[in-house]
């Protein structure tokens, strides 16, 4: 059975002691939550991962981190490898956001061998797809979905994909106030699986869990998350307060 999950993207926002406090009112929240349906993840700057480590404790909140390098270690200024990373306690990295994919120009290529180094040395990846305005309009969608899922994941054995978390995020979609209909984003989770079924099987299919972000909120998130292939969601603004955050994560 796959999980629901819903997953905190901070990205570059909040200074350490911000986000401590953030993520302190997330896991306070979590655990007065007597009847949780989903699994719950903070990804935070890696500035933040021992502090936000160390607020977690045992709490049922996972960590990770929004990217790691393409190498093992060396000189490489400036980058964080998958082995510091899980070195934190993190336990997820958030690979191929389009940020990342747009503003640092990540490719299918460089993203296979950062999802192999994270999966090497044990971190879960929550791996983002999805297409841009021009894209979705002039019909070629599917192809970049596709293509994106299958150069950068179709390695992988079926035992591999059971660390993967598969998030459906249309880049017209974020930050922008404009969600996907849920039928919308029901259709590109149905395709996705039906990607997983054909190279892995139905089992692994089912079992993958495909989130959904782009602007997903408490108003929005119990329509989303009631169609049969959304299991959650990857939260950019609405995670960087603990109420809205708390607020999708009761959705289910
Ligand atoms: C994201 O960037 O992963 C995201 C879904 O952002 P937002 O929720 O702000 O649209």
């Amino acid at each position: 059975m796959r999980k629901n999950i819903v997953a905190g993207n901070w990205k570059m926002n909040t200074t350490v002691p911000e986000g401590v406090q953030l993520a302190k009112d997330v896991c306070a929240a979590v655990a007065a939550e007597a009847n949780l349906k989903c699994d719950v993840i903070m990804g935070v700057p890696f500035t933040h991962l021992m502090a936000v480590k160390e607020v977690i404790g045992d709490a049922n909140v996972g960590l990770a981190a929004q990217n790691c390098a393409d190498h093992t270690s060396g000189a490489y200024t400036g980058e964080v490898s998958a082995a510091m990373v899980a070195s934190t306690g993190a336990n997820y990295v958030i690979l191929g956001h389009s940020e990342r994919r747009g503003y640092y120009n990540e490719s299918y290529e460089m993203l296979k061998t950062k999802v192999d180094l994270a999966l090497e040395n044990g971190l879960k990846v929550i791996f983002c797809c999805g297409e841009s305005l021009e894209e979705r309009e002039n019909g070629s969608f599917k192809d970049v979905i596709g293509a994106e899922i299958r150069d950068s994941l179709f390695h992988l054995t079926a035992e591999q994909m059971a660390n993967i978390v598969i998030a459906y995020e249309p880049i017209w979609a974020i930050g922008t106030g404009k969600t996907a209909t849920s039928d919308q984003a029901q259709e590109i989770h149905a395709f996705i699986r039906g990607l997983l079924a054909d190279k892995y099987g139905a089992q692994v299919a089912d079992d993958t869990t495909i989130l959904y972000g782009g602007s997903c909120k408490p108003s929005n998130a119990p329509e989303l998350f009631a169609k049969p292939d959304i299991d959650g969601g990857l939260i950019g603004g609405a995670s960087l307060k603990a109420a809205d955050f708390m607020g999708i994560v009761t959705a289910f």
